[in-house]
This record gives C-alpha cells, structure tokens and sequence, in this order.
C-alpha cells in the first residue's frame, strides 16, 4: 500500500535525486508545492522543461547560451585582447559580478582530474588552442580553481602554448580575509608566498 498518492511520491522521488536534498527535505518542498497556487508548480514545471531545450554552447567561448554566440562575444566592446579561462559558467558569473573584468571568456567545461578520467580531451581545450592561434588574444588569464585540479590544468594549458607569444597570467591568490595561516591549505599559501607584494 502507498502512503502517499503517486504523484506526490514521483514529486519526492524526483527532488530527493538532487545534490544536498535529502528524503525529508523533499517531502517538504513538494508539499510546499501541493499547497500553494498551481501555477507555481507549472512554472517549475515549465523551468526544467526549458532548462535544456532552450540552451546551447557559444560558438566561441563554449558558455551556455541561447543564440549561436553568446552576449559577451557578440559585445563588441568588450576588450577583443584579454581572455580569462575558466572551468565553469558560474565562474564567467563570478568574473562578471566582480566589475572588474572586460574581456572575454573561455569555459573547459570542467578540470583535469584523472580520478575522475577526465583528461583535456574531456575539455574545451582544442578549441581554447585553436581560437589562441586565431585570435587577436594577447593576454590569457587562466583562471582556473585554486585547487590540485585546477593547478593541474592551469599548468597544462600553459605547457601547450609553448614558448609563449601571449602573455600568459594566473589570477593572483591570498589567504582569505580573517583566516589564520595554521590553516590555510598547503595551495593557498604556497601561492600567496608567490604573489607577495612589497609591503
Ligand atoms: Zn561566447
């Protein structure tokens, strides 16, 4: 015997697959959901249907968007010479909220990270190369994660390019604000000892 009709037990079963949602806590949402207006249902509903249908990579960057190129590569105001690399779009949202970038964008798509078998082939790294011998590129920032994974992958990219015709950057790293050296992580601090400043 069900306890619960099956369309509240497919609702539960849905949202306890996603990340950080456990049985409980998708109980709660789906019932938040059977009680309020259904047209909030709908446009969830709507939402996720969209979700894929309506997106696909930039030509250029390899972002998520909606036209063929993104907006930022369609910006023509945008600085044509600087390119930061990063791993994912929530990182081209996290450049973009900082004001402080004005150049252009290339997403891997992910980081080299064997455990998990993903290798450079996994990643939109041809296409990085192929748009450096193209472009008008002449500083590429690689703004890759600070962690093992994203090192390893900023040193990769960096090992393609050979002798560098382009100058080639790493987004400078300190320790967070508040935080104690004792427990910076080996990465963190090895790069903030690089990146001192005269002081
Ligand atoms: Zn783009």
């Amino acid at each position: 015997m069900r306890l619960l009709p099956e369309p509240v037990e497919n609702l539960i079963h849905e949202l306890s697959k996603l990340p950080s949602i456990g049985p409980r806590t998708a109980e709660r949402l789906t019932f938040f959901l059977l009680k309020a207006d259904p047209a909030e249902a709908a446009g969830l509903g709507q939402a996720l249907l969209d979700l894929h249908s309506g997106l696909t990579r930039c030509e250029v960057c390899r972002n998520l968007a909606t036209n063929p190129r993104c907006d930022i590569c369609s910006d023509g105001s945008r600085d044509q010479n600087l390119l930061a690399v990063v791993e994912e779009p929530l990182d081209v949202v996290a450049l973009e909220r900082t004001g402080h970038f004005r150049g252009l964008y290339h997403v891997l798509g992910g980081a080299i990270s064997p455990i998990d078998g993903i290798g450079p082939e996994q990643l939109e790294v041809k296409s990085l190369l192929k748009r450096l011998d193209s472009g008008s590129i002449k500083e590429l920032i690689l703004a890759t994660n600070p962690s093992t994974e994203g090192e390893a992958t900023a040193l990769f990219i960096r090992r393609q390019l050979g002798p560098a015709k382009i100058k080639v950057t790493r987004l400078a790293r300190g320790l967070p604000i508040g935080g104690d050296l004792e427990y910076a992580d080996q990465i963190t601090l090895g790069r903030a000892l690089e990146g001192r400043q005269a002081f």
